[in-house]
């Protein structure tokens, strides 16, 4: 097996388990290792460290896939996979949508898998997890429960990697490309082809199930509404009024197709910038009892934290102005480069300049399909925040 060698002193990550080799760390390679292959990963002073995939054109030169010096094989995947598929199955009973791999924090850097219905979408976002493309889905398709495989890597992280956007049919008959889900009895299509990330935020199951429970007899305002995830909740928990706003004028054909699934009254669908509408409705003495934010990721890296937190402090402080009294406020981040403590300050910043004192009553996360390895913090990337104002 080809090695990388690393510069003295540099193991310390790797020894607390951080699955990542960053190209600054490496003093030399040994053998002619191309894109994806497995190398070992050995310290200085000549230590063996881990066997890893091989990534030349990104900063993470090399992704750690096991601690031991070992055979990285179609038998090395399907146990990988089937324990993380087995341990959703245990967690998320018979829910028909679910992550079923979440990359680094399931022992499979790179690799996302989400499965809805009968058909599982393959998300390959490194150079080693393309490599090992047909083992992968060869796994997934022996899954109980699955017979087809699509794959949409077609993430920006991908041209990091150097690899360009596949998406494709992989195994079983060639599926439609709506397919509609069941979550908690909310009806979803999902476009396996064009829609967000492999088709659903799957990631906000729990806190859709928190926001129906506290939607009842409320006037509710959806930002960033995608496919209707939030707003449907809240018109099925019994909600006064809704209001749902998103720039694309896909996702709200989406949307107004998932309330006749539903057989639920449209809310009032917005087309248009969040922060625009948001200004609007604040000149105009709108109010609102509830405002859900779920904007995209503002700051992929903590690089963009700065930029980003301007951004989530804009939208939150104008939210807060819309509140009437006793008015809750959900708001999220998914920005890696934002940590959950970051988040809570810039909330706080905002409620301070729109003169709310607010609390915080609930502290939101992505669902239990989306697990964090303790050893890979990045994984945290979800945070949300209920707050009330008097
Ligand atoms: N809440 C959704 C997911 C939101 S994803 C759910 O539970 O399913 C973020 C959404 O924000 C995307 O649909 C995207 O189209 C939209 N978006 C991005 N920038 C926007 C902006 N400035 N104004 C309005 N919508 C925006």
């Amino acid at each position: 097996m080809d090695k990388l060698i690393l510069k003295p002193g540099r193991e310390k990550s790797l020894k607390r388990r951080h699955p990542w080799v960053f190209s600054g760390a490496v003093a030399k390679l040994q053998g002619k290792p191309g894109p994806g292959d497995t190398v070992g990963v050995w310290s200085a002073t000549g230590e063996f460290l881990a066997v890893a995939a091989y990534s030349p054109e990104s900063q993470i030169v090399a992704r750690v896939w096991d601690w031991e010096e070992r055979a990285v094989d179609a038998a090395f995947f399907n146990e990988r996979i089937q324990r993380a598929v087995g341990q959703r199955q245990a967690l998320m009973g018979a829910a028909s949508a679910m992550r079923l791999i979440h990359a680094e924090s399931d022992g499979l850097p790179g690799i996302v898998a989400d499965r809805y219905g009968d058909t599982a979408v393959l998300q390959l976002n490194s150079a080693g997890a393309d490599r090992w493309r047909d083992t992968i889905a060869d796994a997934l398709q022996a899954t109980d429960g699955i017979t087809r495989v699509r794959e949409r890597s077609d993430a920006d992280v991908r041209q990091l990697e150097g690899l360009q956007p596949v998406t494709a049919p992989l195994r079983g008959a060639p599926a439609s490309e709506r397919i509609v889900i069941d979550e908690e009895g909310v009806r979803f299509g999902i476009d396996l082809e064009q829609g967000h990330k492999t088709g659903f935020y799957l990631d906000q199951r729990d806190n859709r199930q928190q926001l129906r429970a506290l939607a009842a007899g409320r006037d509710v305002l959806d930002c960033f509404c995608y496919s209707g995830g939030f707003a449907l909740n809240a018109m099925a928990g019994g909600a006064s009024s809704v209001v749902a706003v998103d720039s694309s004028a896909e996702a709200l054909a989406l949307a107004r197709g998932n309330a006749e699934l539903n057989q639920l009254a449209q809310p009032e669908w917005l087309q248009g910038d969040v922060f625009e509408v948001l200004r609007k409705f604040r000149d105009s003495r709108r109010s609102f009892d509830l405002v859900v934010l779920d904007p995209p990721k503002f700051a992929p890296t903590a690089a963009h934290a700065e930029k980003a937190a301007r951004a989530y402090k804009d939208i939150n402080l104008l939210a807060f102005k819309l509140l009437r009294p006793g008015g809750l406020l959900m708001t999220f981040s998914c920005s890696g480069g934002v940590s959950a403590e970051l988040f809570q300050k810039i909330i706080a910043g905002s409620a301070l300049d729109a003169g709310a004192e607010a609390q915080v009553v609930a502290r939101l996360g992505a669902s239990a399909d989306h697990p964090v390895a303790l050893n890979f913090p990045e994984g945290d990337y979800l945070k949300g925040l209920i707050c009330r104002v008097p």
